[in-house]
């Protein structure tokens, strides 16, 4: 069998297109646009590239993106009087911090200043405290673009057995959430699966791995899952972004991993592209929910 590639740049391209469209409807019903502001600190060029792909994103879609620099030995006080500063500020909508910070900074305490109402990325503790309980106000980028190229796909979820491996707060950890939930944005049929998450210390990674109907890579080594680990016919999602060499690669080998799955995403163009969609999705609902009576 040779897995349907699961397009999720085409995927992306198509939210971003009807987000721009129901941008340019709702500024002209409201006269607000969207804002969104990006904290970068340090000039490390992964995130670089990062943030100006986000803010080239918002640009396309009709929002106004800011950029604010602090230098890479910033004092913790400097970015927590930025944050204080953006979170008063009634013309931004959304904050996003760009992860990951310089070792000094405690990411959890910047992190946690960020008003929640503008917590875009969803990784606050009352965001993600509401996640838990099933009723989510913002939903974590990535975690939420695979929910959206499931649905997009006609992926039912619901019943499934899913195994997520990683249990990051930006990844792992919010996407078992999501899958286990009751229900989603989305309706139950994207939520509802019996979840498992693994991690470094899992043992008989393998045996649980090829349990899943619906595997989840976050874990950030390359081609780490191999074809072995997967279930003739799973839904395999490639969360990884791997630099080996010029290449860019998932956490998951593709090539031999095709050839068993039912589906599978790419790297890059599978679940990348997403992220940064669902970062504009977030801004227009921070907008909206900012200005219910406006
Ligand atoms: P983290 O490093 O925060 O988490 C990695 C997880 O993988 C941890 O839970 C870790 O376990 C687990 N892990 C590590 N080694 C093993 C192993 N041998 N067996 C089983 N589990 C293991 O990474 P992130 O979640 O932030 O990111 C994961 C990958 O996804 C990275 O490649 C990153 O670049 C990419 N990424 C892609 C995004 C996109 O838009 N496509 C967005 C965000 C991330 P433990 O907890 O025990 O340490």
């Amino acid at each position: 069998m040779v897995a349907t590639i699961l397009d999720g740049k085409a995927i992306a391209g198509d939210i971003r297109k009807e987000l721009a469209d129901e941008t340019q409807a709702w500024k002209a019903k409201r006269g607000i646009t969207p804002c969104l502001a990006a904290v970068l600190v340090g000039d490390h060029p992964a995130s670089e590239v990062y943030v100006r792909s986000k803010q080239r994103a918002c640009e396309q879609a009709g929002l106004e993106s800011q950029l604010h620099r602090l230098p890479a030995d910033c004092r913790e006080i400097d970015l927590l009087e930025l944050i204080a500063r953006l979170n008063q500020d009634h013309a931004v909508h959304g904050i996003l911090v760009q992860l990951p910070l310089p070792s000094h900074l405690h990411e959890t305490k910047i992190l946690d200043a960020i008003h929640p109402m503008k917590d875009v990325d969803a990784f606050h503790a009352e965001n993600v405290g509401r996640i838990c309980q099933g009723r989510p106000r913002y939903l974590p980028c990535t975690p939420h673009g695979i929910v959206q190229l499931l649905h997009r796909t006609g992926i039912k979820v619901s019943g499934k057995q899913a195994v997520v491996v990683g249990r990051s707060d930006i990844v792992g950890k919010p996407m078992a959430m999501m899958l286990m939930n009751r229900d989603s944005t989305l309706g139950p049929n994207c939520a509802n699966a019996t979840v498992t998450v693994c991690h470094s210390r899992t043992a008989g990674l393998g045996d649980i791995t090829r349990q899943a109907d619906l595997l989840v890579a976050a874990i950030g080594k390359p081609r780490f899952v191999t074809a072995d680990m997967v279930k003739p016919g799973a839904v395999v999602i490639d969360v990884g972004i791997n630099r080996v060499g010029e290449q860019l690669v998932g956490d998951v080998d593709f090539e031999a991993v095709k050839e068993i799955a039912g589906h599978i995403t790419p790297v890059p163009g599978g679940v990348g592209p997403l992220t940064v969609a669902m970062l504009l999705y977030n801004t227009l609902l921070a907008a909206k929910l900012q200005n219910m009576s406006a």
